[in-house]
């Protein structure tokens, strides 16, 4: 039985096909495989486990449907959705898992990332990224009433693209470097991530020994999947793995 990646869904009320495909995942390759991860950014926004906003109550009742046929459900946190906490895993059933996290893929020891962290280049990014993930920092957002919450969160968001605008594109990928160091560091010589949109397969050398990074695809487009069995990794289209699996 496979095990099954996906992220960067960006789910919202504004791609109800995407949510539609999301729950179609749910209800049949998923559980034809033995885990499902989802590396961050399940959803556009994530303002804490007391946002009922459509269409997050739908997508609870959806992940608990699948926990509850026992395959394990691991979700890590990305760029917008940092705030599920865990009220998120008692209603889903999911498992938070950190980033990074090491896992034994068919006895291949794989990294687990979201991505942006590997993106070391764009340093505006990385100290805005440390200020928002310190529990003191958290603490205080959560305390705030929703509609503040919005307002924080839009205003972050505006920012956060307009920063986008002036970046090359080479800032916002990631960077080798930063790539080579991070696997050498947790002894792996496989790494699966998302977060920046750039589906594919790189294969590589490090330390003298095979390498490879999968890279997870977004859901604004197509939307891709890896599909991991004894053969290895397979990077394919949602709409091919629910017509296939
Ligand atoms: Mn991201």
């Amino acid at each position: 039985m496979p095990i099954l990646f996906i992220s960067d869904l960006h789910l919202s009320h504004e791609r109800p096909e995407k949510l539609a495909l999301f729950f179609e995942l749910l209800r049949g390759p998923a559980r034809r495989a033995q885990a499902l991860y989802i590396l961050g950014d399940l959803v556009e926004v994530w303002i804490g486990d007391d946002d009922t906003t459509p269409p997050h109550p739908e997508i609870l009742a959806a992940l608990a449907d699948f926990s509850r046929t026992g395959r394990p459900l691991y979700v890590m946190h990305g760029n917008r959705d940092f705030l599920l906490g865990s009220r998120f895993e008692i209603l889903t059933g999911a498992q938070l898992i950190a980033d990074p996290s090491v896992i034994d893929l068919y006895e291949v020891k794989t990294l687990l990332m979201h991505g942006d962290l590997l993106c070391t280049k764009d340093t505006a990014y990385q100290r805005f990224r440390r200020h928002v993930r310190a529990p003191d920092w958290q603490r205080r957002a959560l305390a705030l009433p929703l509609a503040e919450r919005a307002a924080l969160a839009g205003q972050l968001r505006a920012d956060s693209q307009s920063a986008m605008q002036q970046k090359a594109m080479a800032i916002m990928d990631v960077d080798p470097e930063a790539v080579e160091q991070t696997m050498i560091a947790h002894g792996v010589a496989q790494l699966i991530h998302g977060h920046t949109h750039r589906p594919a397969i790189h294969r590589f050398t490090l330390n003298g020994q095979a390498a490879r990074r999968i890279v997870l695809g977004d859901w604004y487009g197509a939307g891709e999947i890896v599909f991991y069995d004894e053969q290895g990794p397979n990077l394919i289209d949602v709409e091919t793995c629910l017509a296939r699996f």
